[in-house]
């Protein structure tokens, strides 16, 4: 018999792989190593993730809110961590904390000034999202009035991995590299600049700086270069909880989206949307791993269930682990089929979903 917790849908988390993939960024960059534990460490769980990292030599920590900045200092984590989007009213909460504002904005200086806070100044080089425009940061600092500590000044790659459009990489680093020299001449020392994130860091040696931000690579996704030296770290399973044998003709799930065309054997696992698997990969555009085997999915995924296919595993039986995502399962495969990608795959796991850390 298995134990509760084998027939519970978990995340597990390793993370000596994790540290191992953080070392491995760290060899190629060779520089300061911010790393992003934003949305709750891509779903694997701000604390344990940033307390690994910690211990495996990480300089800072970046989060996307202050609420997650809070959430790091209360399980003790002493890094300085940068937040990327703060609110203004948060400012005196920031300095509680020993937070650090990413502004982009005269107000914003201004406030972190009055507050007396260090500021990570974003530039738009491209991304069109956030920040002052590169081009004329300079009047903004000048508009500000008495400057606040400039810890870093950096800006976001729109199109690190995407070699079609190395052309604007390449003027987004320009740019930046150029502002970069005007601020440091305005402000009168030089604050540590930065630029790529985790395919930055592996496709582009040039636009090095003195930091890097990684966030996806830890996990050892989506990295192509350096996929031979990463080790897998996330590993999403549930498990069997029932099943059922029917007949040809009979229908499966939700508005009968499922048909068996012939006599058939259907597992229901204990997984569905609201855990995170997309309800875009029902009726056999997915199949989840059975004891080494794929086992499709029939019908709708449901909001806590999914029915998977196990006509073809007739020893398949209930407490079966029913494996999404892993070692030997890539995410990739599931995020092609919810045309998305990992990132959202990860982010979306929902919060009932155990994390167990190895
Ligand atoms: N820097 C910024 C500003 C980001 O928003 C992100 C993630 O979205 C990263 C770095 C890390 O990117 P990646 O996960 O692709 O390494």
């Amino acid at each position: 018999a298995l134990s509760r917790q084998q027939h519970r849908t978990v995340l597990r988390v390793d993370l000596g792989a994790l540290q191992h993939n953080f070392r491995v960024y760290k060899a190629r960059a060779g520089l300061e190593m911010i790393v992003m534990v934003k949305a709750s460490a891509y779903g694997g769980g701000a604390l344990p993730i940033a307390r690994a990292l910690a211990a495996a030599g990480a300089d800072y920590l970046a989060v996307a809110y202050v609420d997650e900045g809070k959430e790091l200092r209360r399980g003790g984590v002493a890094l300085p961590i940068m937040v990327l989007n703060p609110e203004p009213k948060e400012f005196t909460d920031l300095a509680e904390f020993n937070l650090e504002p990413v502004v982009g904005t005269p107000a914003g200086l201004r406030l972190a000034h009055d507050c007396g806070l260090p500021v990570h100044l974003e530039l738009d080089t491209g991304m069109a999202r956030l920040g002052f425009a590169h081009a004329t940061v300079l009047e903004g600092l000048k508009k500000a009035g008495p400057l606040p500590r400039v810890a870093s000044v950096f800006s976001h790659l729109a199109a690190s991995g995407a070699p079609e459009h190395d052309d604007f990489t390449r003027v987004q680093g320009a740019h930046f590299r150029r502002a970069c020299a005007e601020i440091a001449g305005l402000l009168g020392y030089q604050p540590r600049c930065h630029l790529l994130n985790s395919n930055g860091i592996s496709r582009w040696p040039d636009l090095k700086f003195d930091a890097v931000r990684l966030g996806i690579g830890l996990y050892g996704i989506g990295d192509e270069a350096l996929a031979p030296e990463l080790r897998p770290v996330l590993r999403l399973s549930t498990y069997v909880a029932q099943i059922n044998d029917l007949p040809a003709g009979s229908s499966v799930g939700y508005d009968r989206k499922g048909t068996l065309t012939r006599d058939s054997r259907i597992a229901t696992i204990s997984i569905g949307y609201a855990d995170g698997l997309p309800r875009l990969v029902g009726e056999g555009r997915f199949s989840v791993v059975i004891n080494g085997k794929r086992a499709p999915i029939i019908g709708a995924v449901c909001m806590d269930m999914t029915m998977v296919d196990v006509t073809e595993l007739p020893e398949s039986s209930v407490g079966d682990e029913a494996v999404i995502f892993g070692p030997d399962a890539p995410i990739v495969r599931l995020a092609e089929a919810a045309r998305t990608i990992p990132y959202e795959i990860l982010t979306g796991i929902g919060p009932r979903v155990h994390r167990i850390y190895v």
